[in-house]
C-alpha cells in the first residue's frame, strides 16, 4: 500500500474549515481534491469574489461566496466558524496557498481555539515553486513574505535577516524589484540569488546571478508580473571580493568621509550610490 490515499469520493467531507490551495497561474494545477472540496463546500470564503468566481466558473460551479480578508471583523469570522460547525467551509485566496502572505491566519487560529475541525487541500505556493527550481540550497529556508515598502523599514528588515543561516525567500512586485535588490545587495553583499517571475505562466522566467548583478540588471527595468526573490544563505555567498557590502562600507568609513566611502562601495559592488550613502549615514549616526 503506498502512502497515498485513494481519491475521496464526492461529498465525503466532515464539517469543518478547509484551507484549499489554488493555482498560481496555470489552471491545470488545480488539484482534484481542491475541486472535490469546492464542490462539497457550503460556503467558499474568498478574498475577491470576481477572482474566485472565475475559478469556480472554470470548473462549472456556482457557490455561495463570503468575502474574507485580514480586515474582516471577529463577527465575520464567527459567522464562518458557526457554518463550519455543521457544514463544509472552504477558504481560498486569489492564488496559491491561503495564509501564505494571504488572509486566513486569524480564521484558522480562531477555528482551533473553538475546537473546529481544520484540514487542507495543499497545492501551489509561489515560494515553494520558486525555491524548488532556484538551484539554491533547500535544506533550510526562511520565507519572509513582502519586504516593507518604505526604505528605512526595508533596510531594517533586511538587516534582521543578514545572519540567518538559511536560504531567504521574498515576494516582490515589478515596480519595487530594482530598489529591493539594491537594498538587499547593500546589506547581504554578493550572495547568489534568483529572480523567479510569472511561474507556471506563459512568460515564466528565472534569472540567476549575484545580488549586485541582479540589482544592476533591474536598476532600470521594471519587469511585468509576479515575482519571487530567493537568496542563498551566508555560507554559500559569492567570492570574498564580492563579500559583504555592509562590512566593506563599515571598513571604508574608518578611513573616508561618508560620501567618498559610499562612492567607493557603490562602485565596487555595482550598487546605487544614493542608497549606499544613506546607509553610510545611518551607520555613522548609530556609532556616534
Ligand atoms: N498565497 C500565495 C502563495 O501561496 O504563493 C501568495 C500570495 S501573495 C499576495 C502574491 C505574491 O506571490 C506575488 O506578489 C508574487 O510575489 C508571488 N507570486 C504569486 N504567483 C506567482 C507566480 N506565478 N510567479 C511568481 N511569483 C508569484
Amino acid at each position: 500500500m503506498s502512502s497515498l490515499d485513494n481519491p475521496l469520493p464526492d461529498k465525503a467531507f466532515d464539517s469543518g474549515l478547509y484551507i484549499v490551495a489554488t493555482p498560481i497561474g496555470n489552471l491545470a494545477d488545480l488539484s482534484q481534491r481542491a475541486v472535490q472540496l469546492l464542490t462539497a463546500a457550503d460556503i467558499v470564503a474568498v478574498e475577491d469574489s470576481r477572482v474566485t468566481g472565475k475559478l469556480l466558473h472554470h470548473i462549472g460551479l456556482k457557490k455561495k461566496m463570503r468575502r474574507y480578508n485580514d480586515y474582516s471583523s471577529a463577527d465575520d469570522r464567527d459567522r464562518l466558524l458557526a457554518a463550519a460547525q455543521t457544514g463544509v467551509v472552504v477558504l481560498v485566496s486569489d492564488a496559491g496557498t491561503p495564509l501564505i502572505s494571504d488572509p486566513g491566519y486569524k480564521l484558522v487560529r480562531a477555528a482551533r481555539e473553538q475546537g473546529i475541525y481544520v484540514s487542507t487541500a495543499p497545492g501551489p505556493s509561489a515560494a515553494i515553486a520558486a525555491l524548488s527550481i532556484s538551484g539554491l540550497p533547500t535544506d533550510k529556508f526562511l520565507f519572509a513574505g513582502f519586504l516593507p515598502a518604505k526604505e528605512k523599514a526595508r533596510a531594517a528588515a533586511i538587516n534582521g535577516y543578514r545572519n540567518i543561516d538559511a536560504t531567504l525567500i521574498f515576494y516582490e512586485s515589478g515596480p519595487r524589484l530594482g530598489s529591493a535588490l539594491a537594498a538587499l545587495a547593500l546589506v547581504l553583499g554578493g550572495r547568489g540569488a534568483v529572480v523567479a517571475r510569472e511561474l507556471t505562466k506563459k512568460f515564466e522566467e528565472v534569472v540567476t546571478g549575484t545580488l549586485p548583478d541582479l540589482a544592476a540588471r533591474y536598476a532600470n527595468e521594471t519587469p511585468k508580473g509576479e515575482i519571487v526573490v530567493i537568496i542563498s544563505p551566508p555560507e554559500a555567498a559569492g567570492t570574498a571580493e564580492e563579500g559583504d557590502a555592509d562590512a566593506a562600507l563599515a571598513e571604508a568609513l574608518t578611513r573616508l568621509p561618508a560620501a567618498k566611502a559610499a562612492a567607493e562601495i557603490a562602485h565596487r559592488f555595482a550598487l546605487d550610490r544614493k542608497q549606499v550613502y544613506a546607509r553610510a549615514n545611518a551607520m555613522k549616526s548609530k556609532c556616534s
